[in-house]
């Protein structure tokens, strides 16, 4: 069965997750914004293999703890879109501008539009592409469980910031409607912060599209 487990993590309360099946005890982590060794001690005393790191997009709250669970996992990084390596690449700018903790870069694998990803045993995600809180943001679909992760494209109740280096509004409005909107109302809604909601839920009541 696959199991979600939800982790806040920054001063920002931000949802990383432990996705994992709990039958072939592998699984992946979402944006581990830091935490990074109770993550893998949490994932040691469960027997889980982290075989995969999966990133939203580049701010730190979403990446800030990457560099150290590589270290403790020897998970591979997929995502975001190239378009957010500069962010990446500048994180320690962005742990002293945020004053969080001392992260380092690292390397990832950048994600494209309609990109199909196996990210271990059964648990596949489609990758759907949706710049405008950063320029490479990303959204993970995953089908056949039903749910998105979407970052912090897509809130409940509400549309992620635009007024950060590289946001765009349009695009932002853009990704939301003509990506995520459209698809099916009871997809679960997993977002970077906040409660969970559906698509469903947002397409009635979410203020920024009624
Ligand atoms: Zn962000
Ligand atoms: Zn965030």
């Amino acid at each position: 069965m696959l199991k979600i487990l939800q982790i806040s993590v920054t001063a920002y309360a931000q949802n990383c997750r432990l996705i994992y099946n709990d039958e072939t005890n592998e699984g992946c982590v979402v944006d581990p914004g830091g935490k990074a060794q109770i993550i893998a001690d949490y994932a040691k005393e469960h027997n889980i293999c982290i075989k995969s790191i999966l990133l939203t997009h580049g701010h730190l709250d979403h990446i800030g703890g990457v560099s150290e669970l590589i270290k403790l996992t020897c998970a591979n990084v997929y995502g975001p879109c190239i378009e957010d390596k500069s962010l990446i690449d500048n994180i320690k700018e962005q742990s002293s501008l945020l004053g969080l903790n001392d992260a380092e870069s690292f390397e990832f694998e950048s994600v494209y539009d309609g990109q199909k990803i196996k990210v271990f045993d059964d648990f596949e995600v489609e990758v759907l592409k949706t710049p405008g809180h950063t320029p490479g943001g990303v959204c993970y679909l995953c089908r056949k469980y039903n749910f998105i992760l979407t970052g912090d494209t897509l809130f409940k109740g509400s549309i992620g910031r635009t007024d950060f280096p590289g946001g765009n509004y349009n695009a932002l409005m853009d990704s939301i409607q003509n990506k995520l909107l459209n698809l099916d109302d009871e997809i679960t809604v997993l977002s970077g912060h906040g409660e969970s909601s559906t698509i469903g839920f947002e397409r009635l009541h979410n203020p920024f599209f009624n």
